[in-house]
């Protein structure tokens, strides 16, 4: 008898726990709207019964296709699609998440291949980040920002003399197909391997192929580890490669805001605003010139207006934007081209007749110009690059000229002999990009008429021995050159020296 009460006690004991744990356990009331399917089609769906859905919230599909709201009408909403499957179609039930469209940031992507939602392309391990931010961010209060001050190095002859960028600048490189754009965009990135700039490169609407080169040269070059790679190619939907700069943008951002250097590479924006005119027309917006919505020019000038150099009080990180711009049949005064002008801080002119006759980088000094990176320039190098640009014209005008008359005055004749010097050392390969000791001492040369004695054919031979002379020979003075310091009377004439010294040895 004993023993059945004791049972009993337990039993009910037992009970009354789990009633109580049963109360606290009330499941909670999850409330998502969700709306009809009407249409779907190139990149696009039309939803009914969203009714109270945000612009730019993610809408969730079957099968875990997102998409994003970004046609808000009375009695309809126009979603974009960042995936396709085949439980896509009329009349599928989608759901308002409730959440801003967002990307994941943090140290977890460096060195990872991405696209615009975080998942991982590059077939690696998941990604360590542990927080997502909304890729649509408001940029940087006029307050905040501070001059931009500090050089961003490209290791390219022609850039670093004669079209100067500074840390936090917008420059934009437009040019024709095939005219070694991308080639300057990952040149710049490699030489930041030891420079402590963080990078970013947005691939957008390129073929699989060049984006899988450009990843290969990075790797190959150790340039893979400071580098985020963010990808949408030209078979993801049109909506992914609309996005994806945002999201590039915000992953780069994370970095500036803990006072880091960051550099971003668009390649390209004729193909992001491509992307964004079939959206626009097929969410049947009004088109406007070359077909284009009329908010083509705020959907650059928003993203690019969130690169800048910040005050030392808001963590004084900056991200330098290098945004890529294909033009047709040269044409600079496109709609695209013209906008992306007027939005940068400058453009760097690739020129196909200079590809085609090898000058490369096919750089047109005379098209190209840098708004604010001038005043970056280290002082070394700013010496000895300083009437580089305005002489460089000067010859080119002359030698056009020059062409038609076979009886010069002996003036003349030096002028055109030195520019083509100039012209011959401006040329530079592929992904070797040069401290700017080395430029310097290579200016340094042509400026004091060392190389004007020498066929043009050797300039490349001596070139390398300036470069690997002073390297050797006086590497306390090179150090001092690549950290910013200026030159004194002293200095100048010892590195003067040390060329004349290895250029006796290629004369003898
Ligand atoms: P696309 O329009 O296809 O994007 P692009 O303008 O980005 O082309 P790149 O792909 O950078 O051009 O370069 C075109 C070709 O020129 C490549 O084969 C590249 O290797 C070569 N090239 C570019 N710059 C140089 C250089 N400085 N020296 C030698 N070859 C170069
Ligand atoms: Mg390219």
């Amino acid at each position: 008898m004993e023993h059945d009460g004791a049972l009993n006690r337990m039993l009910s004991d037992t009970m009354s726990r789990v009633r109580q744990e049963l109360v606290h356990r009330q499941p909670a009331l999850i409330c998502q709207e969700t709306g009809t399917v009407l249409q779907v089609g190139g990149g696009i769906a039309r939803v009914q019964g969203l009714a109270s859905i945000s612009s730019e919230e993610l809408v969730a599909f079957p099968g875990g296709v997102l998409g994003v709201a970004i046609n808000l009408e009375p009695d309809e909403v126009g979603v974009i699609l960042l995936g396709e499957n085949e439980q896509q179609g009329a009349g599928v039930r989608v759901t308002a998440t409730g959440r801003e469209t967002d990307t994941p940031v943090g140290d977890g992507l460096l060195g990872r291949i991405v696209d615009a939602t975080g998942k991982v392309l590059d077939g690696g391990k998941p990604l360590e980040v542990h927080e997502r931010r909304p890729i649509e961010r408001t940029a940087p209060e006029i307050i905040e920002r501070a001059p931009v001050t500090v050089p961003l190095e490209t290791g390219l002859k022609p850039i670093d003399a004669l079209i100067p960028i500074g840390r936090g600048q917008r420059e934009l490189i437009l040019g024709d197909r095939q005219t070694g754009k991308t080639s300057i965009a990952i040149d710049t990135i490699i030489n930041q391997r030891d420079k402590g700039v963080i990078c970013v490169y947005c691939a957008v609407g390129q073929r699989g192929t060049s984006v899988a080169k450009v990843i290969e040269t990075l790797r190959q070059h150790d340039a893979l580890d400071h580098t985020i790679v963010v990808v949408a190619s030209d078979e993801d939907p049109a909506g992914l490669r609309y996005i994806t700069p945002y999201a590039a943008t915000t992953m780069a951002e994370y970095f500036m805001e803990q006072g880091r250097d960051v550099l971003i590479v668009y390649d390209d924006l004729t193909r992001h605003a491509r992307a964004y005119r079939e959206l626009s027309l097929l969410l049947r917006r009004p088109p406007g010139r070359e077909a284009y919505p009329g908010d083509i020019f705020y959907i650059h000038s928003r993203l690019l207006e969130r690169s800048t150099h910040m005050r030392t009080e808001y963590g004084g990180g900056s991200l330098t934007a290098l945004p890529i711009i294909e033009t047709q049949a040269q044409d600079i005064s496109a709609y695209i081209p013209t906008n992306l002008i007027s939005i940068t801080d400058g453009q760097i002119y690739l020129s196909p007749t200079l590809f085609q006759k090898g000058l490369l980088p096919a750089i047109n000094i005379g098209k190209s110009v840098s708004r604010v990176g001038g005043k970056t320039q280290h002082p070394a190098l700013r010496t000895v690059a300083s009437d580089l640009r305005l002489a460089y014209s000067q010859f080119e005008e002359l030698e056009t000229f020059a062409r038609f008359s076979t009886r010069l005055d002996p003036e003349t004749r030096d002028t055109i002999e030195r520019g083509r010097r100039v012209r011959e050392i401006l040329k530079q390969s592929e992904h070797r990009p040069l401290r700017t000791s080395e430029q310097v001492g290579i200016l340094t040369a042509v400026n004091a008429g060392l190389f004007d004695s020498l066929p043009l054919e050797e300039l490349a031979d001596a070139e390398e021995l300036i470069r690997r002379g002073l390297l050797e020979r006086l590497p306390e003075l090179c150090a001092h050159i690549d950290s910013g310091k200026p030159l004194d009377k002293e200095q100048s004439q010892r590195i003067l020296d040390d060329i004349s010294t290895s250029l006796t040895a290629l004369t003898s």
